[in-house]
């Protein structure tokens, strides 16, 4: 019987490639009409190249940009840059059908938590912004999302792995991790996959699914 059900956030809870790609694009709009002498969809594919290289925790992603276009440092321009980026980063919302699925499940009575990647306040940051951050009974973040994570939560939840499932868009991430501790997971993608115990195109589709394995 599941007792308690785990989120991922990124391309989960919200679409945060879409958001992303907004704004860096926003970003390099703003830079060129503070003066930066570019062509913004040239711009744009070094500006995704260079967050690959230095990673999408590296504060300094615009600075690294002006070099690479053969600039001296620009305070102006980095600064328009930033104010557009985090215009736009301020403004994401959850899919939407979350908020009420999320609150659905959470009146039937199961825990409700995430297991996220990436940095603690960077992810509550994130939920924050999306208003879903008193909905989640408990929210996990860690830096890897492996074997030893998965087990840690149930460990912290008391749980065995059957009372727990994981609903997730990465095959790497949420689903083979928690598979392999015996976690029933959940694979939220558009595109069919032999990956996860269930696929959904979007988390409306859950508390069929939860309904059908508990009359099983
Ligand atoms: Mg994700």
């Amino acid at each position: 019987l599941i007792k308690a059900i785990l989120f991922d956030i990124d391309n989960t809870l919200f679409p945060s490639g879409e958001f992303a790609e907004l704004a860096r694009r926003n970003a390099i709009n703003a830079m060129i009409e503070a003066g930066l002498d570019a062509d913004a969809t040239e711009t744009y594919a070094k500006l995704k190249k260079i967050i690959k290289k230095y990673g999408p925790n590296y504060p300094k992603h615009f600075n690294a940009l002006l070099r690479e276009l053969s600039m001296r440092n620009d305070p102006k321009i980095i600064a328009a840059g930033i104010v557009a980026y985090h215009q736009a980063k301020a403004s994401i919302f959850p899919y939407p059908d979350v908020p009420k699925t999320i609150i659905q499940l959470r009146e039937k009575g199961y825990r409700i938590c995430v297991a996220s990647e990436g940095r603690a306040l960077k992810q509550w940051d994130k939920l924050i912004r999306l208003g879903l951050h008193n909905i989640f009974h408990d929210v996990f973040v860690t830096s890897r999302k492996s074997e030893k994570f998965y087990r840690s939560v149930l460990t912290k939840l008391k749980l065995k792995p059957q009372e727990i499932m994981m609903v997730g868009d990465s095959i790497e991430k949420d689903i083979r991790p928690a598979r392999k501790l015996g976690i029933t997971t959940v694979l939220v993608s558009s595109h069919p996959s032999k990956e996860g115990d269930y696929r959904i195109n979007k988390i409306s589709e859950l508390p069929a699914i939860i309904e059908r394995l508990e009359n099983d």
